[in-house]
């Protein structure tokens, strides 16, 4: 039976290194105290389950981003099922979750016990046990326990997908699918001992967990909280080790993972820093300085991109696309020539990937299927997937599990159906064999670029086939523009009608006829060089804010109800 990968690195790790820090107090904790507490937490839960084995059972947990996430090992290490609550939902969301999940316990660090309470208190159709944790006590870190484990498969992760196009699912990942999709992006991202990882994104989804918490645990790296999400605070945190007179306590941070709403925020909260803070920023993000900036979760915008590389002096951010369902499943390499625009690079090593075309349910042979012969067109596909960082289940849900799944000709297992749509396009000068590092030969094969969801961002006008993503991208190019979501709009003469919502920059607001806000026409007139006629937005309405979840998506469909009305 499996022993649990994670805490065998764990172990391995130098016990007086840094595991984790709080940014705003300046707490450390380190790798020999970070397994001491794991052992005594997990020990704890043990004796509290009323006499039900924790093996396998799901425990939810509201616990405060930071160290307190030795809880969530602490579950791991007992074979538990993890499930981390987001402490901003509302009680109804999290009655939800630990409904949905059967979960038999929450449990509460002290911060959370009364929001804990109120969530037991009624409305709950499960009776989960209402276990407080008490404070975290730091282990001696000169006299280690050893971590003993059930020997079990049983245990894992539960997270929730987004929400963005329906109801959150429960995606259950066992340990052995954790490990695997741990080890892909070990290989790929090189994380190591010497990184110091500033982590300011939820905890309860699969980039916050997997990404910037389990996987730099397994590496030994450094993991620096800064929680909640604060521009200048981040900037600040990064420029410190550059400033005149340097706080020698903070080491300069190498590696960032997030969303691209956060490098906007940052960008634009850059300029109104003090000027030596500006300036140490620069300093920090220089590649010299900052070894990985990554952006992921939903489309990079190219003139993020360009604005990080500009702010940095090199710096560019890699792209990759990932789902609570699979982890990281495509990502762009390590060498900045691998870091294409719009791309999202080749799929992870152990990842599986295939484009089926959804029309004929044709499997896209890599190469000559990614273009339509007749037509000499790029062709869109679904991605699918498969291997060992693959989920196998929807919590509770046969239904979607089997719709999700397509069975493989060759026999050799399924396939999951993302529902996201790509093209691949063959690069010149990029990718595996090009590349100065051994551990990036997985990148190979031609390029993938993510067009969409199937079932939000791909719609037909005129009988032809538009990417929702492709026309956001050219409408946030413009200067005019700060942000975007394209639509489709029922039509009786298109069958849909491409549609657009806006939120002007502030050049925008004056930059139409007459110093008036830029509005649908200018809109038509700067597209026109840049889109096919029938891609260009037929409709455009400006807003003040796009609605936008937890990790930074928009909800087409309820943007559509939002601007429209409840007709559409
Ligand atoms: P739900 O499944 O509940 O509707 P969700 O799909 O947004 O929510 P997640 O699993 O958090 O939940 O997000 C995965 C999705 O995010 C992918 O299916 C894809 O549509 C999108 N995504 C992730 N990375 C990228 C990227 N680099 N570019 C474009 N889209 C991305
Ligand atoms: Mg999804």
């Amino acid at each position: 039976l499996p022993r649990l990968p994670v805490f065998e690195a764990l172990k391995k790790h130098e016990p007086t290194s840094t595991a984790v820090i709080h940014s705003l107090s300046g707490r450390s904790f380190t790798y020999g105290e970070l397994v001491n507490d794991v052992a005594a937490a997990k020990d704890k839960l043990q004796r509290n389950t009323n006499g039900q084995s924790a093996e396998g059972a799901r425990i939810a947990f509201l616990v405060e981003n930071g160290y307190d996430y030795v809880t969530l090992l602490s579950i791991l290490a007992a074979h538990a099922i993890a499930v981390p609550l987001c402490p901003t939902f509302p009680a109804s969301e999290l009655r939800y979750i630990i409904d949905q999940s059967e979960s038999l316990m929450l449990l509460s660090s002290e911060k959370f016990q009364d929001k804990a309470d109120e969530v037991l208190k009624e409305g709950l159709e499960t009776k989960p046990i209402n276990y407080k944790q008490e404070k975290i006590m730091l282990g001696k870190t000169d006299d280690y326990v050893t971590l003993e484990e059930p020997q079990s498969d049983k245990g894992g992760m539960m997270l929730y997908t987004s929400g963005t196009t329906n109801r959150p699912k429960g995606v259950l990942l066992p340990q052995d699918v954790l490990t695997a999709q741990s080890k892909s992006l070990l290989q790929a991202w090189e994380y190591s001992s010497n990184d110091v990882l500033l982590h300011v994104l939820p905890l309860h989804h699969i980039h916050g967990t997997v990404n910037a918490l389990l996987t730099p645990l397994f590496a030994g790296s450094t993991i620096e909280f800064q929680f909640p999400f604060n521009a200048t605070a981040v900037w600040e945190r990064l420029a410190a080790p550059f400033l005149p007179n340097p706080d020698p306590t903070k080491k300069p941070v190498t590696f960032l993972t997030v969303v691209p709403t956060i490098y906007t925020r940052l960008l634009a909260s850059h300029p109104q820093l003090p000027p030596d803070v500006q300036a140490a920023a620069k300093t920090a993000l220089h590649p010299s300085n900052m070894r990985l900036n990554i952006s992921g979760s939903a489309a990079l915008p190219t003139p993020v991109k360009q604005a990080w590389f500009d702010l940095s002096g090199g710096n560019v951010l890699l792209e990759r696309y990932g789902m609570t369902e699979v982890g990281m499943a495509l990502s762009c390499g390590l060498d900045f020539a691998d870091r294409v625009d719009g791309s999202v690079g080749w799929p992870l090593p152990s990842v599986e990937a295939r484009l089926v075309d959804s029309e004929t349910g044709e499997v896209m042979v890599e190469g000559e299927g990614d273009v339509d012969p007749a037509t000499g067109r790029e062709r869109q596909g679904e991605i699918q997937l498969r291997g060992p960082t693959v989920f196998r289940e929807y919590w509770r849900n046969p239904e979607a599990t089997a719709k999700e799944f397509v069975e493989g000709e060759d026999g050799k297992g399924k396939w999951f159906k993302t529902g996201d749509v790509a093209v691949r396009r063959r690069m010149d000068g990029v990718g595996a064999g090009k590349s100065t590092r051994p551990t990036q030969a997985w990148a190979k094969g031609p390029m993938w670029f993510i067009q969409g969801r199937a079932s939000a961002d791909i719609f037909k006008t005129g009988g032809e086939k538009v990417s929702a993503l492709e026309i956001e991208r050219e409408l946030l190019s413009l200067a005019e523009v700060s942000e975007c979501a394209v639509v489709g709009l029922p039509s009786e003469a298109w069958g849909q009608k491409v549609a657009a919502v806006v939120v002007l920059s502030e050049m925008g607001k004056t930059a139409g006829k007459g110093g008036k806000a830029w509005g649908p026409l200018d809109m038509r007139r700067a597209l026109k060089e840049r889109l096919a006629n029938y891609k260009i937005p037929q409709e455009m309405r400006v807003v003040e804010h796009l609605p936008r979840n937890a990790m930074g998506k928009v909800n087409k469909k309820g943007l559509v109800r939002g601007v429209w009305g409840d007709g559409m």
